[in-house]
């Protein structure tokens, strides 16, 4: 974490103290007997080590010296070979000129991607202090890890750094102990990485209550001495007890940490020397009846405090975990805590399903994220177990947060959205307004398309301009509900709008038709009118008349009997080409983001599913859908405002009537080979007339009236019928 120092004049030989630390590392690896290849964890000391030759720690050491202890921690924790090059290496990229292409080459993939992903979640800074948005840091950094490795790496070298703090300025030491304590020490507890997790947490302590750590330190010091002795005397007294009662058991003692004190302190609301257990003892035995035979025991021996007996074993927690509990206190007024489990129970506790970290942080229940985490952490156990772990490790390829993905603000605040989410969810996660008027987006600094897919930790910027809309274009790339919703509201909005304009030109325009204008007739005959179409206002009848549920006729109608003798109303007139499609029950056509409307295919070109097609909202009748070839289009296009954008909805059986004029030279068996053809695509028939020639050299017409699935379909049957060698031509009709 400390900033290399560039050192001016030629490269320093290698620290003599430095070889010898990385000797050790040596023996270390050697110690193991495996098949690992120690040669390339040699190549990485000594290719890091010259790319970081010019740089010195703070602490005025070769800057080498840290991946190298980093290195050494990672080899204890019984890692893999490629744990420990990656340790070694996981400073070059940022630090130094090596690049990850550079690591690749020498080293493989395996490492590369690792010191990569290190590299990656360094740049990653923990720049908030909210509470809520460590638990989304904590994610974010495992959703960044697609392999485990680079988490422990980086826990390793947190670590370290935690080590050497003290060499930074009191700024730095603070935002780094925090990070620390907020995100680095839960991590490490829930892969079950206990240790590391108590040292990153005393350590972040010291640097962050300084005066309360002093205080806890010296009591602990104060009464080490004492504990120690006591711990021993009762361990060996608990020993002589279980022998005794011949209760099979192992006893485990410990003092407890200076964090933990802290917290409990803190939590209890008690001074120091009101914390009594600062001892604990496990009492792990080999059944059930045991366990409860031995708190007898214990309870024979020493006196319970009230209250503090916790029966796990009857009702275990709803992780899982299984203990009793109790806490005693001897004749000379000493309390100390015991714990009593089976090894099962043990093993449970310690390695199993978060056990330990749920009890801790008193969650309830497991939920989808916490058996990812004990899968994780149950890998990270078996791999320490295995000799030869590489290909165990890199066969393993994580994503703990599928469903999520996480993004910053400039100004760092978290994100987090549903995986393949776009700029457009991100703006309209920060405010409705910022979404409805985005029109770019830069991601780490640069412009990228707005159905650009975000990845974890990226940085993002939104551009917006005032006035403008959201565009029905990005529902179809859009993932979170929130951004579907808000596009979908405000579309509507407009639309209805339009709906509302259109349905009052046509309204006005139906009264000039009968010699009266919409000024002349009165608001109140009108709304009294729409009533019993369930319009209570004005705007609610220009919409029913623009979304085409209702005509004008209809209500002009209404009004002439009951006020308006001079209306004249004639019978509606047949508008042949708009009118519904009765032949087809429904039609699989959507106006787009608009539910309640009335939608047919029109009769003059009857459109099937996959064919190019455009709206048209009719005079009370809904919209029609002509094909866009269809020759009415352009006389009915003139009013633009009518014309509204449609599209074919996915409708499993959907059937469209069609009809086709094959012209052939007459031949017997044709009319057998043309069915052959329509029932090899399974197409039904709806009706088969022909024609005979009209010239002496003419073809005969065969109209075969058919029902089809889709344009595809009616391609394939074109084509295929076109190829018999007597047919002169095959044309659809649009009317059926
Ligand atoms: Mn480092």
């Amino acid at each position: 974490m400390a900033t290399p120092n560039p050192l001016p004049g030629p490269t320093p030989e290698l620290d003599a103290a430095l070889l010898k630390r990385y000797e050790e590392l040596q023996e270390k690896l050697r110690a193991r007997r495996s098949t690992e290849p120690i040669a390339d964890v040699d190549r990485a000391f000594y290719f890091a080590a010259d790319r970081h030759s010019h740089q010195r720690r703070k602490s005025g050491e070769p800057y080498m010296a840290h991946p190298l202890e980093v290195a050494h921690l990672l080899a204890d924790m019984q890692l893999d070979w490629v744990c420990v090059a990656t340790g070694l290496l996981h400073d070059t990229v940022e630090d130094t000129s090596a690049t990850v292409e550079e690591i690749k080459a020498l080293f493989g993939q395996e490492v590369a991607r690792c010191v990569d992903g290190v590299t990656k979640l360094g740049r990653v800074g923990y720049r908030s202090s909210e509470d809520r948005q460590a638990e989304s840091f904590r994610k974010l950094l495992l959703a960044m890890t697609q392999d485990i490795r680079v988490v422990l790496v980086k826990l390793a070298d947190r670590l370290h750094n935690m080590r050497t703090l003290e060499h930074l300025k009191p700024e730095r030491q603070r935002h780094i102990a925090l990070e620390t304590r907020e995100i680095y020490a839960p991590i490490a507890l829930r892969l079950g990485m206990g240790k590391i997790r108590s040292e990153l947490e005393d350590l972040a302590f010291s640097y962050l209550e300084p005066e309360a750590y002093q205080e806890v330190t010296r009591y602990l010091e104060s009464r080490r001495e004492a504990n120690e002795g006591f711990l021993e005397e009762i361990s060996e007294a608990l020993e002589k007890k279980m022998r005794e009662n011949e209760i099979p058991a192992r006893i485990q003692g410990r003092l407890k940490r200076p964090y933990s004190v802290y917290r409990k302190l803190q939590r209890q609301r008690i001074g120091l020397d009101e914390v009594y257990d600062l001892l604990a003892l496990r009492v792990i035995t080999d059944s059930k009846k045991n366990c409860y035979a031995a708190l007898g025991v214990i309870h024979d021996e020493w006196r319970p405090i009230p209250d503090r007996i916790k029966d796990f074993v009857a009702m275990p927690r709803p992780n899982l975990y299984q203990s009793l509990h109790t806490s005693v206190i001897t004749d000379q007024g000493q309390r100390f805590e015991v714990q009593i489990r089976t090894e099962e129970m043990h093993q449970m506790a310690e390695e199993g399903i978060c056990a330990h970290w749920k009890y801790k942080e008193q969650r309830t229940g497991p939920d989808a994220e916490d058996r990812r985490i004990a899968w994780l952490r149950q890998l990270v156990e078996w791999q320490q177990d295995l000799n030869d772990s590489t290909d165990f490790l890199s066969s393993l390829k994580i994503d703990l947060y599928p469903e999520e993905v996480y993004v910053f603000t400039p100004k760092g605040r978290l994100i987090v959205l549903p995986r393949g989410s776009t700029p457009i969810d991100f703006a309209y996660a920060i405010h409705t307004e910022v979404g409805a008027t985005c029109v770019g987006a830069k991601v780490d600094g640069r412009i990228v398309p707005l159905r650009y897919q975000l990845s974890n930790g990226e940085m993002l910027e939104i551009m917006t301009q005032k006035g403008r809309e959201p565009s029905a274009d990005w529902l179809g790339f859009v993932k979170s509900s929130r951004a579907r919703h808000k596009i979908k509201a405000s579309l509507n909005a407009r639309r209805r709008e339009r709906a509302e304009e259109i349905g009052q030109k046509i309204l006005e325009r139906e009264a000039r038709r009968h010699k009266t204008s919409l000024a002349r007739l009165d608001t109140e005959d009108l709304l009294a009118a729409a009533h019993d179409y369930g319009c209570s206002q004005m705007s609610d009848l220009y919409a029913a008349l623009g979304y085409g549920r209702l005509t004008p006729r209809q209500i002009l109608s209404k009004i002439e009997r009951r006020t308006h003798p001079e209306i004249e109303v004639e019978p509606e007139p047949t508008e042949e080409t708009h009118e519904p499609n009765r032949a087809a029950p429904q039609a699989p056509l959507i106006v787009r983001d608009v539910d309640d409307v009335i939608i047919y295919r029109a009769r003059c070109c009857n459109p099937i599913s996959g064919e190019p097609i455009v709206g048209y909202v009719t005079r009370g009748k809904g919209v029609a859908v002509h094909s866009k070839q269809c020759p009415n289009v352009r006389n009915l296009m003139y009013e633009a405002e009518r014309r509204i954008e449609v599209e074919w909805a996915a409708m499993a059986d959907a059937r469209f009537q069609t009809r086709l004029s094959v012209y052939v030279d007459d031949r017997p068996n044709i009319i057998n080979e043309l069915t052959g053809i329509l029932s090899k695509e399974s197409v039904n028939i709806v009706k088969i007339d022909s024609r005979a020639a009209a010239a002496p050299d003419g073809p005969t017409v065969i109209n075969l009236t058919v029902e089809l699935t889709d344009v595809a379909q009616l391609d394939r049957i074109t084509r295929r019928i076109s190829q018999l060698p007597y047919v002169r031509e095959v044309s659809r009709s649009g009317r059926i």
